[in-house]
Parts: C-alpha cells; structure tokens; sequence
C-alpha cells in the first residue's frame, strides 16, 4: 500500500470535480482527483451539454443568479482550456429557446420570464413569435403547431465530452495529478482525511467529496444521510442530419456531429438505469411536434443517466458537520455550474467563505451545523 500526502484530495473527476479541482490548482494546491468509472455515477457522461440559465428557477433566485454568473465565465474559461489542453472544445454562445406549441402555454411561459425578471431584477430573455424563431433557426422546418419560443440570450451548448476531456489533460498541465483508481473508502485520520483506495491509501488534509450520487456513502463519517436522490433522465439519439442548430433548443438538441439528443424526463426511480420505449415515446412524439423532420429519421441509440439532485433541486457546497476541511459538491447542473465551480469555489474549499450568491446553498438549510 501506497501513502501519499496531499493538500487536497478531490474524490470523483466527473464535470464537479474537475472543474473544482482545476480552480484549486490554480491556487498553487497540491491536488490530487481520485476518479474510476462507476455503473451508477455516469451523468458526466450522458448528459446534453446544454449551459442553460432560463427556465432555473423562480422558486430558487439565487441558483438562478449562480446559473448567469456561471454561463458568463464560460467564454474565458473554455478559452483558457483550449490553450492548456491543446484540444478544441466546441460550444455556442448564440442563447437557447424552448419552443411552445400553443397560445396557452405561450402565455405561461411568458408569465414565468415576467416573474423571473422581478425576482432576479435582470432577464436577458423574451418570448417570440414563429416569425423570431425561424428567424433566429432558419434551418428547422418547425412544425405548424410551434407558434413561437421562449429565449434566452445567456444560454448556449458545449460538447460535454470535449469539456471533461479538456479539463482531464489540463488537470495535470496546471500542476494536479488524476489518478484513476476506485475510491473504496473516506475517514478522518490523524488530524486529515484517509482515503483508502484500489491502489492503496492516500493522505490529505483536505477532501472535496465531488463523487456524483456515490458521496451519500463517502459522508458517512460525519452525517448518516445526504439529502441527494437519483434523478433519473432517458434520451433518444437521432441519426445525424446537417448541422442546423447553432442555438440549442431544449429537449430536442442537435449536437455538434449532427445528431440529436432527445429527452427532458425527470424520473424517481432509484438506481435503475434501464431505458424504457414507452417512456421515451412522449418526448419523441414531442420532438416530432416540434421539428418533424425528425420522424423521418433512425433513433441510433438510447441511454439513461441519473442527475444527481439535491432535494430542494438546489446545488450543495457545503462543508461537512464538524469536518470544516470536507467540501462535499453536488449539483444536478454540474455542466451549466462548470464555469463556476472552476472559478469560484475553490477558497471555500480552502477555508475561505462562498461567494455571495451562493452562500445560502450550504447543508445548513436542511438543519445541519456545519
Ligand atoms: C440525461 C441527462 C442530461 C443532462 N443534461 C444536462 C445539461 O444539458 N446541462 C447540465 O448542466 N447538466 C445536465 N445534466 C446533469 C449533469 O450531467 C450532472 O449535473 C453532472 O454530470 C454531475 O456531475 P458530478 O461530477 O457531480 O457527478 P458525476 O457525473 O456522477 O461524476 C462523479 C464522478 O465520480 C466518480 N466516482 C463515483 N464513485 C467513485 C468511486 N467509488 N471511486 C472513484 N470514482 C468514483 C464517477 O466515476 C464520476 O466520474 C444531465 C444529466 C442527465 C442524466
């Protein structure tokens, strides 16, 4: 067994942890990312790569500022990983609609933008009409039904795979080591942390337990029961077509090859990580809806993924009850945050305060002392 001491030990290289522990590399950190596929722990992975502010939410004002703020750092930052990882990272800033296929529900997507504005006192986002859409997409033959979307400027879509394959060969470049090794177990140990592993033990005074839905196990130490639950999405993949769709419209989602991901499913239903047709189905028809070009198309291939999401849909950093050098993050957003969690939370995880906007996103909320 091998013992290696650390500043700090991120457990988990999925987007949260990545992204956290290049910040706390840049801090001149001693940094270590423990990171092994898992079955369960596979969002990183199987998500859209949408960076979407809108429509997140009127009920959570703050998590909806933390959204912009972190959408606004994405430029610079993607940027800076180009130039260290030497690998492209496609994105579009263009902004993002969500199309609607009535009067009724224009109206209400229009109420919530309304409310949105009030409570964040900045929206940089309308409704339009058929005539704007097809102005903003002229390359969709929408469907008769669409008469018009909700916009957003601040929105936009990146490759997720390029990003998380961007901040893996930086990681190493700005001084942090990535080790691949599955992480079995976390304990304090001798005034730090232990953290046992496939290949032996590693030492830090420092942890972030950035392990998607597996963190409930790893903060065992100091609390029995994380308030975080597997939410869980299913998606279609649509064979490719020409690349029409430099402004990501939500739920039907063409990516930078051209193919489309289709899927908005929110779903209670533990660790089960089957695609269901029939569950599928109603976002296809949807899609099809929306843009039936679609319908002539193949689906090449079905995935589902659990999001890791805080009970109140809330992100978490939080230190850990009585362990104030334990950062636990979880976020069901962890691409949209990216910017963010590579910016702006690595202090906090050093002893520091949170920022501002997300000082109310701590464990304290759900009753804890930490
Ligand atoms: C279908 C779908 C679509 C989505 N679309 C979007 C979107 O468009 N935009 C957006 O912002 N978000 C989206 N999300 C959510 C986003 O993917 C998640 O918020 C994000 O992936 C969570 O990242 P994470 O690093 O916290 O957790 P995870 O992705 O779960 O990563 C955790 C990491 O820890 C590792 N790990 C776990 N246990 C261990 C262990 N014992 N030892 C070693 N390593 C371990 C895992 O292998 C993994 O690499 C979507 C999610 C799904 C499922």
């Amino acid at each position: 067994m091998s013992t290696t001491e650390q500043d700090i030990i991120v457990v988990g290289g999925g987007m949260a942890g990545s992204a956290l522990a290049y910040g706390l590399a840049g801090k001149g950190r001693k940094v270590t990312v423990l990171d092994a596929p898992t079955d369960t722990n596979k969002a990183s992975r199987a998500n859209v790569g949408l960076i979407w502010c809108q429509s997140k939410f009127l009920h959570l004002p703050d998590y909806a500022k933390w959204g912009f703020i972190s959408a606004r750092l994405f430029p610079a930052l993607t940027k800076e990983l180009e130039e260290i990882s030497e690998h492209t990272i496609p994105v579009n800033y263009l902004g993002g609609v969500i199309p609607v296929l009535s009067a009724e529900e224009y109206a209400s997507r229009g109420e919530y933008i309304d409310k949105l504005r009030e409570a964040l006192g900045e929206y940089k986002g309308c409704m339009i009409d058929r005539t704007e859409l097809e102005r903003k997409l002229p390359g969709i033959g929408w469907g008769p039904e669409v008469c018009g979307a909700a916009w957003c400027e601040e929105d936009g879509v990146i490759d997720p795979l390029a990003l998380l394959r961007a901040f893996r060969v930086a990681l190493p470049r700005v001084g942090a080591t990535y080790r691949q090794t599955l992480v079995y177990d976390v304990q304090p140990h001798a005034g730090g942390y232990r953290v046992t592993t496939r290949d032996g033990v590693f030492d830090a005074e420092r942890l972030v337990l950035a392990a998607g839905l597996a963190n409930r196990r790893f903060v065992q130490f100091a609390m029995p029961d994380l308030p975080v639950y597997p939410d869980k999405g299913q998606v279609l993949l649509v064979e490719r077509m020409p690349y029409v769709m430099p402004i990501p419209v939500l739920g039907a989602t063409q990516t930078f090859g051209g193919t489309t991901i289709i899927g908005f499913r929110h779903e209670h239903s533990g660790h089960h990580t089957r695609v269901v047709p029939s569950d599928v189905a109603t976002e296809g028809q949807w899609a099809i809806r929306v843009w039936p070009e679609l319908g002539k198309k193949r689906v090449i291939r079905a995935w589902a993924g659990l999001r890791v999401m805080p009970e109140d849909k809330m992100a978490i950093y939080s230190h850990l009850p009585g362990h104030p050098k334990v950062t636990l993050v979880n976020t069901h957003s962890a691409v949209t945050m990216a910017a963010a969690h590579a910016r702006l939370l690595a202090d906090f995880a050093l002893g520091g305060d949170l920022p501002e906007t997300a000082q109310g996103m701590t464990l304290k909320r759900f009753g804890y002392d930490c």
